[in-house]
């Protein structure tokens, strides 16, 4: 019943706990996923949680297929998983060689069944279809999770939880401080999709009579800071279509944000991760901004199809082959960390004594682009994953503690895996050490980094 106040008084109840481990992640995106597998090789329990019917997060649901676009020859990585994610995917025929890097773009669908291999193999516990909802307490300690699903309201118990959400929602709900930034200045949120019927001779030969460069991301429309040296580098990127779409009418004026990349032109005419809309203003946390937002992208998206249809080479048969199965969000909650990374740190070199893995000079957003052509650096450092106020917690992956361009750096895929592999060593050997997430023997947690393959010095 509704009150005169607008609220609604939920009754208590009793609800099953269906489930007990030893370390509980929950979110499967690159951050969670890695998290999962490398708590799983240090040999304790650990079980997946996903409100989605697939594992991968942004790579698998919402369609972002550059795990490793910015590698060169120069750049040096931490290996480890997110490194697995592009062999296995490779290996499992879920990858073809990436067009402006040396890496593989991995394929979105196929890269479910990669994850579905890890997860079995490693002997992690899957619980899919089950979006958490609120934390178990006891104190300032978090002791599990509840969750909603078909099965109702149940509760599940764990020893350590990580919370790999991309959006904080664990420590949010738990009462970790996070901050959010402003949604007038978030990143864009992105309606994703994929074409079929491309005639993949004439669009590449379309790409090399006028190719363009990370110099054209500044469109008028946006303006990237480089430094200077990714300014003549070949990239994917498509204005042009768009622009004169908007001279002959058939993209209204005020739609002059259609611009951005695709991903990998297959044999079969698929022209995948049109990285293409671009909407300001949503709120990923916001079911309602969530909503206007998803139908606002599917139409965009259908009006840059009929650009590229009409002005794109190869493209004049190209068809919607699918959208994301969610619209993409790159920025909502941060967590206050014991160390919160800074824009220097990034640009820098950073060095920390807890260093869980290094990752290269690669800063891709709020308007910076740095490519790693260079052997430059930074170490990730444990402490930025550890919250504030709530005890028995890690949150890895996007949510990581930052300002806006150390974030740049971090929401990156491959970054968010040297996180995710950090934080899910740290959560099996604290509980293998019975130490608390804030005590915890760092060079222990860098023992089974390397040994585990991880770069984290
Ligand atoms: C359009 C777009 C393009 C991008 N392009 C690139 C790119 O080219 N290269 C790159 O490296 N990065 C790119 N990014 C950034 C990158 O995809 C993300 O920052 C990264 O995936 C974050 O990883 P994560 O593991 O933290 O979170 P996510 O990948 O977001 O995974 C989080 C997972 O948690 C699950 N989850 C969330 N809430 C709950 C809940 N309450 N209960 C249960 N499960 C939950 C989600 O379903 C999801 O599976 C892009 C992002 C977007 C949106």
């Amino acid at each position: 019943m509704t009150d005169i106040s607008n609220s609604y008084t939920e009754p208590a109840r009793t609800i099953d706990i269906v489930h007990r481990t030893d370390v509980l992640v929950v979110g499967s995106g690159p951050g969670g996923l890695a998290a999962a597998l490398a708590a799983a090789r240090c040999g304790v329990a650990v079980t997946l949680v996903e409100r989605f019917g697939c594992f991968g997060g942004n790579l698998t649901v919402v369609g972002v297929e550059g795990f490793a676009w910015y590698r060169h020859e120069q750049t040096v990585e931490a290996h480890g998983i997110g490194w697995e994610f592009e062999q296995r995917a490779k290996a499992m025929g879920a990858a073809v060689p990436e067009s402006q890097s040396l890496s593989y773009e991995i394929d979105s669908e196929g890269f479910k069944l990669v994850a579905d291999r890890l997860v079995e193999e490693a002997g992690i516990h899957a619980m899919l279809h089950r979006l958490f909802v609120a934390p178990i307490m006891d104190g300032d300690r978090i002791t599990g999770i509840i969750v909603e699903s078909k099965a109702g309201r149940e509760a599940i118990l764990a020893k350590r939880v990580i919370d790999a959400t991309g959006d904080a929602d664990v420590a949010h709900r738990a009462g970790v401080p996070t901050i959010k930034t402003p949604v007038e200045q978030m990143q864009a949120a992105s309606v994703m999709f994929h074409l079929a019927g491309v005639d993949k001779k004439a669009f590449l030969a379309g790409v090399r009579a006028d190719p363009q460069t990370y110099k054209d991301w500044s469109t008028g429309e946006w303006e990237i800071e480089t430094s200077g040296k990714e300014d003549a580098m070949f990239s994917p990127f498509l204005a042009k279509p768009f622009a004169q779409a908007i001279r002959d009418g058939v993209i209204p004026k005020h739609l002059n944000t259609i611009a951005g990349t695709w991903g990998a032109m297959h044999d079969s005419g698929e022209l995948t991760y049109m990285n293409l809309v671009h909407l300001a203003g949503c709120d990923g946390t916001d079911p309602d901004s969530l909503t206007k937002f998803e139908i606002e992208g599917r139409r965009q998206a259908m009006l840059a199809i009929e650009a590229l249809q009409r002005y794109t080479p190869g493209c004049g048969a190209a068809r919607l082959r699918n959208f994301g199965m969610t619209i993409g969000i790159r920025d909502t909650r941060k967590i206050i960390a014991a160390y919160n990374m800074t824009e220097s740190d990034v640009r820098n070199e950073a060095r920390f004594d807890d260093s869980v893995g290094i990752y290269p000079e690669f800063i891709d957003g709020y308007g910076v682009l740095i490519i790693p052509t260079t052997g430059r650096y930074m170490h990730v450092p444990y402490r930025a994953m550890l919250p504030q106020r709530v005890k028995n917690l890690l949150v890895t992956g996007r949510a990581i503690g930052g300002d806006r361009i150390a974030h740049a750096a971090t929401r990156n895929m491959a970054c968010c895996a040297v996180a995710g592999q950090g934080a899910g060593i740290a959560a099996a050997l604290s509980l293998k050490t019975g130490r608390e997430f804030d005590a915890i023997d760092i060079r222990l947690v860098q023992a089974e980094l390397a040994r585990q393959g991880v770069r984290y010095l």
